[in-house]
């Protein structure tokens, strides 16, 4: 390894010292149950030992989340608030520790964990601890909820469970949390993090298993579910809880457009698309995996697209040059390879996109793809675009609203006018102008559709763990077109 891969020592260290690993429940670790193996999966090298939560377990956490929600939701909003500016802290001055953590873990290239991941963790919990002062005077009619259970996905785990955790903590609840099996250790690095804040223990329990576990957590006695994932996984719990009276949000699926007008800076836009469907190997719920482009720039656009694509570098996610890193799991990346197959036996036509060893696979577009391909229909969850054309921008919006979801959207014109009018027109949570997958603490992000429902970050999503009156908020959604 040349001087660019970042030095993974100490995390390699932590992980020996620390595991096996059990659960943190009640403010301790537990003694590790039966346990099974989390992987780095550039090299497939085993990292730790993880157990597996049984329903005794969950139960355990829930009963420790209950006893410690009370004194938790009677400080006041800045005795809260002094504990998650504390978090938010640690979680900076850890920042290289658990940049690469995550990375070993999830494979994401290290220039993304250590540039947007882990720093947004943090911005995550400074703006909730904001929301935690000002909770009691802007809304004294709210209560908390109680013990919310939260389950969590693999693509950016410790980002994921900050938008988890730092809103329901704010709001005054306590929470059990699940990471996804393939990347837990970031979530177990974060519970020494809340013993070390002397967080009061009970507060954050964090359970770790795979989908068994996740149902049971569902099942368990808990005031709310807070769940991102896939949109199949999302529809059996809401049928699990159906008339349950227990609070659900659902954060799935997408399959985003990514709009071109033929008026675009068209470099920009090609920038767009890296930063879109590129970003941590297209594993992204809003990913702009559909590209549409104007039929009067399509040529010119792919010329600069296919340039741009082949300069990508993928390689270690350790080293501090690579634009592609590893697919999380190689069942992940049988399943991109499957859809990608589908996707040519129906037609289409793949333009870079090869495997490579273990997890790897390069860049790609499907390019000649008719709308009713399963490479259009179907969310890809690897860095493999769609590229067609349109005519006009009424075809550019009928074709965006398209699909079954509506996580998303950008779009793409030098014109305030064009681009603002197709926004208000694409059916999505959130669409950006110009730009692409910019997140902050303070924008709500969320669903239509089979993408679901609830909204996470800013003021929106704190009120999703808030019992009350109704809320008007500035950036309230509009409410669902029925299907
Ligand atoms: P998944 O639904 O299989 O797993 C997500 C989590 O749910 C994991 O922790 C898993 O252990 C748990 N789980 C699995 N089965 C469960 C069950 N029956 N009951 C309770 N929990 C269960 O999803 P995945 O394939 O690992 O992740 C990829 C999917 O997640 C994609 O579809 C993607 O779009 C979606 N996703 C959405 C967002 C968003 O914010 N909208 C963010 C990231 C990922």
């Amino acid at each position: 390894y040349g001087p660019s891969v970042e030095d993974s020592s100490a995390v390699r260290d932590w992980l020996t010292r620390r595991g096996p690993f059990g659960h943190f429940i009640n403010g301790k670790f537990t003694k590790p149950g039966q346990t099974f193996a989390s992987a780095d999966p550039a090299t497939g090298d085993k990292l730790a030992q993880i157990t597996q939560g049984t329903p005794e377990d969950v139960a355990d956490a829930v009963r420790a989340a209950k006893k410690a929600q009370n004194g938790w939701a009677k400080l006041s909003g800045s005795e809260r608030a002094r504990y998650l500016y504390a978090i938010a802290r640690h979680v900076q001055k850890r920042e290289r520790f658990l940049s690469v953590l995550e990375t070993l873990d999830n494979g994401k290239p290290i220039r993304e964990s250590r540039d947007i991941d882990i720093p947004l963790v943090a911005r995550h919990f400074y703006h909730h601890a904001g929301w935690a002062e000002l909770r009691d005077e802007e809304f004294p009619d709210h209560t908390p909820l109680g013990v919310c259970g939260q389950i969590i996905p693999w693509n950016f785990p410790l980002l994921m469970m900050a938008w988890k955790i730092a809103p329901a903590l704010a709001a005054g609840n306590t929470v059990v949390l699940k990471p996804a099996e393939y990347t837990s250790l970031t979530a177990l690095a974060f519970a020494e993090i809340c013993a070390e804040v002397g967080l009061p223990d009970g507060v954050v329990n964090i359970v770790t298993g795979d989908g068994a576990t996740g149902a049971a957590i569902v099942e368990a006695e808990v005031d709310k579910i807070a769940f991102t994932g896939s949109t199949e996984v999302g529809r059996a719990i809401a049928e699990t809880l159906a008339g349950t009276g227990k609070k659900l949000t659902l954060e799935l699926g997408g399959k985003s457009p990514f709009v071109v007008m033929d008026d675009a800076d068209l470099d920009a836009a090609v920038e767009g698309v890296v930063d879109s469907i590129w970003f941590n190997q297209g594993q992204v719920c809003c990913a702009g995996s559909r590209i549409l482009v104007a039929e009067a720039v399509a040529e010119r656009f792919e010329t600069l697209l296919a340039a741009r694509m082949d300069k990508l570098r993928v390689g270690l996610p350790l080293d501090k040059s690579t634009d592609v890193g590893a697919i999380v799991d190689p069942v992940q990346k049988d399943r991109i390879q499957a859809i990608c197959r589908a996707a040519t036996d129906a037609g289409a036509e793949l333009v870079g996109g090869q495997p490579g060893e273990g997890c790897f696979i390069a860049p790609g577009y499907l390019r000649n793809i008719a709308p009713a391909n399963p490479g259009m229909e179907q969310e890809i969850f690897g860095p493999i675009a769609t590229l067609s054309t349109f005519r006009t921008a009424d075809e550019a919006v009928e074709l965006a609203n398209n699909t079954r979801y509506g996580l998303a959207g950008s779009v793409w014109s030098e014109s305030a006018t064009v681009a603002t009018d197709l926004a208000s027109r694409i059916k999505a949570g959130v669409i950006w102008i110009n730009c692409a997958n910019m997140f902050d603490a303070a924008a709500p992000f969320g669903g239509y559709r089979e993408s679901g429902f609830g909204r996470e970050g800013g003021v929106a999503g704190m009120l999703d763990y808030l019992a009350g009156p109704k809320v008007k908020t500035k950036n309230e959604p509009a409410p669902q077109t029925p299907q």
